[in-house]
């Protein structure tokens, strides 16, 4: 399945998931009122508190102030809305006072709302504070926050059952909901220092939050339609924020360590193939150097101890070349030392392993080839060459010196492909011997 395909089925399972949720949630609701708020509530202190841990451990990664002002943030939230549904009407904690529930609820969305708007204007910039600073402020103000409605009851009364909500309670939420509306605004003018998909969700979030709020300027008792779905758009302006962090603390960072390393084990693996390559080859003619051929040799010679395999060498000497140096100079000197290890390896089968052994001289592996058949390979060489023009028109043969499989070291044998070379030589040049 390719990635389109998971993710439009990851998102359909989303969808229905939270439908299904959605629905047993409205049919808990007519059930009993206080068990859908208990769950719906306890649902956005959890992903408020997971938003908050995904913050403080990512703090590291997350370069924008704003998501680490915002993230840290819902700490708090979530522990006001702690205290907001324990005190809920019917829960039987707080008995000595009937207002907590909803004065904890003010407390919360006003905290939330400053927050959100407030931290925009540090939006973008790097992160200039320590972690400490921003979550002891928070906590002096929640702190405040309990205290003014547990300890000194000085926080004005939101809610009377019978009578509804009071004008100070409406203010407040409208006063709220202008908050945010401040903080889309501020949004839109700060755009380009947020991620597009971040952009998004943070207006998703707060106009949820908004929505959320204006069903909360409505209603006539705890338990009204509207209630209910101020909750619901409540957790779902949560689950948003927390969809930000995870994508800028968690999945951003690792998508972004995760590119790098594959890019440094592209270029490890690159450095290391061309250490190689330099380690191995001829830097004139591409061919095996001197080290890397001596080592083949060697293989050859232990397959052939072990198994019993056949085998042949050539040693190629150019006939007088020299002379190409002394009339031509070595830049062509070299381009025809080129020309002809392309001509060799054109020459040879894909199997027969050619090396530079030294300043015109080549050294051939011929695995699996007899005596009979490395004198035929020599041959086509030896014949390729001479019906070559070179470079400049430069006209060149070879003598060619052959050995094959013996038992003995690869210096003797390579004696004995030289001696055979020497031979050629002094025959007159331009053929094979051995
Ligand atoms: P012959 O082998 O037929 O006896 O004659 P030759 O002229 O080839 O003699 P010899 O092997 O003594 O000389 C080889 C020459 O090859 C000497 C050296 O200047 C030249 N040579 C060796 N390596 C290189 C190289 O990398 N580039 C160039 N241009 N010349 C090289
Ligand atoms: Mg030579
Ligand atoms: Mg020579």
């Amino acid at each position: 399945m390719n990635d389109n395909g998971r993710n439009w089925r990851v998102h359909l399972a989303g969808i229905l998931g939270v439908t299904a949720l959605v629905v047993l949630l409205y049919f808990m609701s007519r059930f009993s009122y206080l068990l859908f708020h208990s769950l719906i509530e306890f649902f956005s202190i959890a992903i408020a508190f997971t938003a908050f841990m995904v913050t403080w451990n990512a703090r590291k990664y997350i370069r924008n102030s704003y998501l680490l002002l915002v993230g840290y943030a819902y700490l708090y939230i979530a522990v006001l809305d702690l205290f907001h549904t324990l005190s809920y009407k019917g829960m039987s904690i707080f008995t000595d006072y009937d207002y907590y529930a909803n004065q904890l609820w003010i407390g919360a969305r006003f905290f939330e709302s400053v927050v959100l708007a407030g931290a925009l204007l540090l939006a973008g910039r790097e992160r200039s504070f320590s972690a400490w600073l921003p979550n002891v402020v928070y906590g002096a103000i929640t702190l405040l926050i309990l205290l003014s409605i547990f300890v000194w009851r000085v926080f004005p009364i939101c809610f009377i059952e019978g009578v509804g909500l009071t004008p100070f309670k409406k203010t407040a939420e409208y006063v709220i909901s202008g908050i945010l509306a401040v903080a889309i605004l501020s949004l839109f003018r700060r755009r380009t220092v947020l991620s597009p998909d971040c952009f998004n969700l943070l207006l998703a979030s707060l106009i949820l939050t908004i929505l959320s709020e204006l069903c909360f300027t409505a209603y006539k008792n705890n338990y009204a339609f509207i209630n209910l779905v101020g909750h619901y758009l409540k957790a779902g302006s949560f689950y948003t924020v927390y969809r930000i962090l995870i994508v800028k603390g968690i999945r951003e960072p690792y998508d972004h360590i995760f590119r790098e390393m594959t890019e440094n084990q592209k270029t490890l693996r690159y450095q290391n193939e061309q250490l190689t390559e330099v380690s191995i080859r001829d830097g004139l003619t591409g061919l095996f150097n001197y080290r890397c051929i001596r080592e083949r040799l060697m293989d050859a010679q232990h397959r052939h101890a072990r198994y019993g395999e056949p085998f042949s060498i050539l040693i190629l000497d150019l006939d007088r070349f020299k002379l190409v140096n002394d009339t031509q100079g070595h830049i062509v000197g070299d381009a025809v030392l080129k020309e002809f290890s392309g001509l060799l390896t054109d020459s040879l089968r894909n199997l027969d392993i050619a090396g530079r052994y030294g300043g015109e001289e080549f050294l051939v592996i011929l695995p699996g080839t007899g005596k009979e058949g490395a004198r035929a390979a020599a041959e086509k060489i030896r014949l390729n060459a001479e019906a070559h023009t070179f470079v400049n028109e430069v006209r060149m043969t070879v003598s060619i010196g052959v050995a094959s499989y013996h038992e003995g070291g690869p210096d003797e044998f390579i004696s004995q492909a030289d001696a055979n070379l020497y031979m050629a030589k002094h025959a007159g040049r331009n053929r094979v011997a051995g």
